[in-house]
């Protein structure tokens, strides 16, 4: 029985942050002196297999995994390697994860071995300095290795990086020659108004249709209907030989073809990443050892989905227009 929500979308997309911590602290998505849930607040692996298996029983057919740091939750690939049975099985079309590539070097391996094919690494500059500025703790040799065994091991990778106004803009050509060079499709996503962080998000933000147009007097730009199952529009770019993705949340909004809900690591659901509304799913999970309250659940917050997200980002809006951070849901 596929899950319709009340705009007629079909859900087909389950998105899971493993764990909400993470070892970097990217200026744009957290506090510095962020406070992290207590681990026993979370799923755990078998409850969180348990929660996935049901969500592909109603029709999931791709399941990301995320974070905070996916790779960073203990024993992850315990929790891979259980779910890619369903890939097995044929009931699940795409297992992936989204990751911030410093650990990657460990597990590129076993992640291919477990039958994922593509995973997302997020990169905003290939400049070492400017990556520990922007990522405060983070090491961008460490990526670097970990983008190099992912190849080696054969995963297909697509960067995400986030356009930060007076951060990365200029550096975007760049990026894309390289990722291009290197047979990796790059997207390019705008910062949305999530959580409370030390910087003023209206300095940050870099609307796409900007770079857009300042991409256009260098390349050309060939809108294809290419599709990942995510948000991306793409456009291929012919001097380069390779595809480039826009995700636009702020400038244009594609809610009407959201296939998506997200579950976090503590079982909460939310229906979409703009809204506050969630549904407790971790109640449902340990009231019984059948999937009936959970099943029951689910649809009626499937139910509930919303239309759409309303970010806003503008000098007269100080608050978020969500109080969760991005490492809550993920990515
Ligand atoms: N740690 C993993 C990673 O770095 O990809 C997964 C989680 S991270 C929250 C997922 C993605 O969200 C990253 O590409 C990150 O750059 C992006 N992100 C975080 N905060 C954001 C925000 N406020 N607006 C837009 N993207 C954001």
């Amino acid at each position: 029985m596929d899950m319709i929500d009340p705009f007629g979308r079909t859900i087909s997309y389950l998105r899971v942050s493993v764990t909400d911590r993470c070892d970097f602290r990217c200026t744009y998505c957290m506090a510095e002196d962020m406070t992290f849930l207590p681990k026993k607040d979370l799923l755990s692996l078998e409850e969180l297999d348990r929660l996935c298996t049901v969500f592909i029983e109603k029709g999931v057919k791709k399941l990301r995994l995320t974070g905070g740091e996916p790779l960073v939750r203990k024993n992850i690939m315990h929790l891979v390697r259980q779910l890619s049975r369903h890939l097995d099985s044929g009931a699940l079309e795409e297992l992936t994860l989204t990751t911030n590539g410093s650990q990657l070097s460990r597990f590129a391996a076993e992640l291919a071995d477990c039958g994922v094919k593509r995973i997302n690494v997020s990169l905003d500059t290939l400049d070492a300095e400017k990556f520990h500025q922007i990522t405060r703790w983070g090491n961008l040799g460490k990526v670097m290795e970990g983008i190099d065994a992912a190849q080696k091991a054969g995963l297909k990778i697509k960067l995400n990086a986030v356009a930060l106004r007076d951060f990365n803009g200029a550096e975007i050509p760049e990026l894309m020659r390289w990722a291009h060079g290197r047979g990796m499709d790059l997207t390019l996503i705008e910062t949305m108004p999530m959580g409370e962080i030390e910087a003023d998000r209206t300095d940050q933000y870099l609307p796409l249709s900007l770079l857009r147009a300042s991409l256009e007097r260098l390349f050309t730009l060939s809108d294809i209907p290419y599709k990942t199952g995510g948000p991306a529009r793409y456009v291929h770019v012919p001097e380069t030989g390779g595809r480039l993705g826009f995700i636009t949340p702020m400038t244009h909004n594609f809610c009407e073809s959201c296939n998506r809900v997200r579950l976090t690591c503590t079982g909460t659901l939310y229906m979409c990443l703009g809204q506050e509304d969630a549904a407790d799913l971790r109640a449902p999970l340990r009231a019984s050892e059948g999937n009936e309250l959970l099943d029951a659940a689910i649809d009626e917050a499937i139910g509930r989905k919303p239309k759409g997200h309303d970010f806003i980002i503008d000098r007269r809006t100080s608050r978020p227009s969500v109080s969760r951070h991005m490492s809550v849901t993920g990515g």
